[in-house]
């Protein structure tokens, strides 16, 4: 099996040699197939003491949420640290809100307090596969590319045209975000008519 490992930096070709095989899928990742035969789902209920409870689960608080969840969004719209600060996300906003689009964010933007972790894309945040990411003022990072792989075509918008994330897009942008994306809204507007 090939698994993917460091972000999806490194795809390792393993041989398996457990009696019990857990396997996880990004979402989005593979088209579902019928293979043929009846799968046996069996359910397993694992017996567990006192001393194999190290961690528990003691709550849970629902992430704050505009609608779209990140990882089934079939259009994400992310600003980076070129949105300048939390103000400047209103574009972005406005974009992902007339898409119908899930809000995404770098690292350097939740770091600086201007967005939710929840809205972060990456290595270290979400991974996400819609069919079509905007990244905007974002540098594209390894470690932000390692959450858009799944990504059918990226739009990047982007001052500086030897970013990383250019290179990494089906579409590429050069400018500053705070006109382009506002003119991408009113396009969209004027051809709805609205
Ligand atoms: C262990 C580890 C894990 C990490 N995990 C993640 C992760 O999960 N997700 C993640 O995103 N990062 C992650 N990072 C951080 C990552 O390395 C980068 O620092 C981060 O992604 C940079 O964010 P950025 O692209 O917004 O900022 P920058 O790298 O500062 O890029 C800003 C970009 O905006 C452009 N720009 C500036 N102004 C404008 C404008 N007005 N209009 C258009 N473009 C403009 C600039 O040209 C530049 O390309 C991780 C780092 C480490 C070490």
């Amino acid at each position: 099996m090939t698994r993917v490992r460091w972000g999806g930096s490194l795809l390792e070709e393993a041989a398996v040699h457990a009696d019990r095989v857990l396997l996880s899928v990004a979402p989005h990742a593979v088209e579902a197939a019928a293979t043929g035969g009846p799968a046996e789902v069996a359910t397993f209920t694992p017996q567990l003491d006192e001393a194999d409870l190290a961690v528990r689960v003691v709550g849970r608080v629902p992430a704050p949420s505009g609608g779209v969840s990140l990882p089934d969004a079939r259009v994400v719209v992310s600003g980076g640290r070129g949105a300048g600060s939390a103000d400047g996300f209103a574009p972005v906003l406005e974009l992902a809100a007339l898409l119908g689009a899930a809000v995404g964010c770098s690292r350097a933007v939740t770091i600086a307090g201007w967005r939710p972790h929840t809205e972060q894309v990456g290595q270290t945040g979400t991974k996400i596969a819609p069919e079509l990411y905007i990244a905007a003022g974002i540098s594209g990072a390894t470690q932000h590319l390692a959450g858009t792989r799944g990504a059918k075509r990226i739009l990047a918008v982007n001052k500086d045209a030897e970013a990383p994330i250019m290179a990494a897009a089906d579409y590429a942008v050069v400018g500053d975000m705070a006109e382009v994306l506002p003119a991408i809204s009113a396009e969209i507007r004027r051809r709805r008519g609205a």
